[in-house]
């Protein structure tokens, strides 16, 4: 038996819920991902998530990347960037990341490619859009995706897997789920417009992966519920 509040207690919770709410959705658990959160969590906290079997791990800094992944040997962790990346981070992350999923603009695709192109490496991306009418949530607008998508096809190094959302904040569960449901629906506009690499969707956190589960997500991205509280909101603007 775990012992009670412990990262490994923490953890089976988190997958009991996960199965839960694939089973209440008529989904197989195998179909949905558990991405741990691990940003201002130190590397003794990552080691002990390793211990219990995972391997990536989602930072919103490359700053912060670039620290722990200092601390591990080749066979680390994968970092996942799942936060705001400013142009001038595309080297740190087309060097350290595994996966980006907080691509939003042209500018930032241009800058990867061409650094990834330099590391001689390709970069799985998912899009990450808003879906939700808060003004501080970066994300590409929905409507502009197809004309997005089309233009990254020149970047030869990003793989586009998905898409990557973050829901609006509310204690209405009606309002969260839209904005779950407004990401799939956009794969599969996307997908039947010919863009059939696009199968993930990277949400859910720990306050609504539940919801986002029955909403069709293949990612949930948690963090608080495997690590405890963190001394800092979770969705600082800029997701700092
Ligand atoms: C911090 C963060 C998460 C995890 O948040 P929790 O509420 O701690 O589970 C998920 N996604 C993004 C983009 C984040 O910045």
């Amino acid at each position: 038996m775990p012992i009670p509040d412990s990262m490994e207690s923490r953890l089976a919770a988190i997958r009991t819920r996960m199965a839960a709410a694939c089973a209440r959705a008529g989904r197989a658990s195998a179909e949905v991902a558990l991405l741990p959160v691990s940003k201002t969590f130190g590397v003794e906290a990552v080691r002990q998530a390793m211990a219990l079997g995972l391997r990536r791990f989602g930072e919103n800094k490359t700053q912060e990347i670039r620290q722990k992944a200092a601390q591990f040997e080749a066979d680390g962790p994968q970092w996942v960037m799942i936060g705001h990346l400013q142009t001038n981070k595309a080297r740190d992350a087309a060097r350290l990341a595994a996966e980006v999923q907080s691509l939003d603009r042209l500018d930032l695709a241009r800058e990867l490619d061409l650094r990834l192109q330099k590391e001689g490496r390709a970069l799985d991306v998912l899009v990450q859009v808003k879906t939700s009418p808060e003004p501080s949530k970066f994300g590409l607008d929905p409507a502009a995706l197809p004309a997005f998508l089309r233009e990254l096809a020149a970047f030869h190094s990003l793989r586009p897997r998905g898409l990557m959302t973050l829901a609006v904040q509310s204690d209405d569960p009606q309002a969260v789920r839209e904005c779950f449901c407004c990401l799939r629906m956009w794969r599969g506009r996307l997908r039947e417009d010919g863009f059939l690499g696009l199968e993930r969707l990277s949400m859910g956190m720990s306050g609504d992966f539940e919801l986002a589960i029955e909403e069709g997500s293949t990612e949930v991205r948690i963090g608080s519920a495997i690590f405890g509280a963190r001394s800092y909101p979770a969705r600082l603007p800029g997701g700092a």
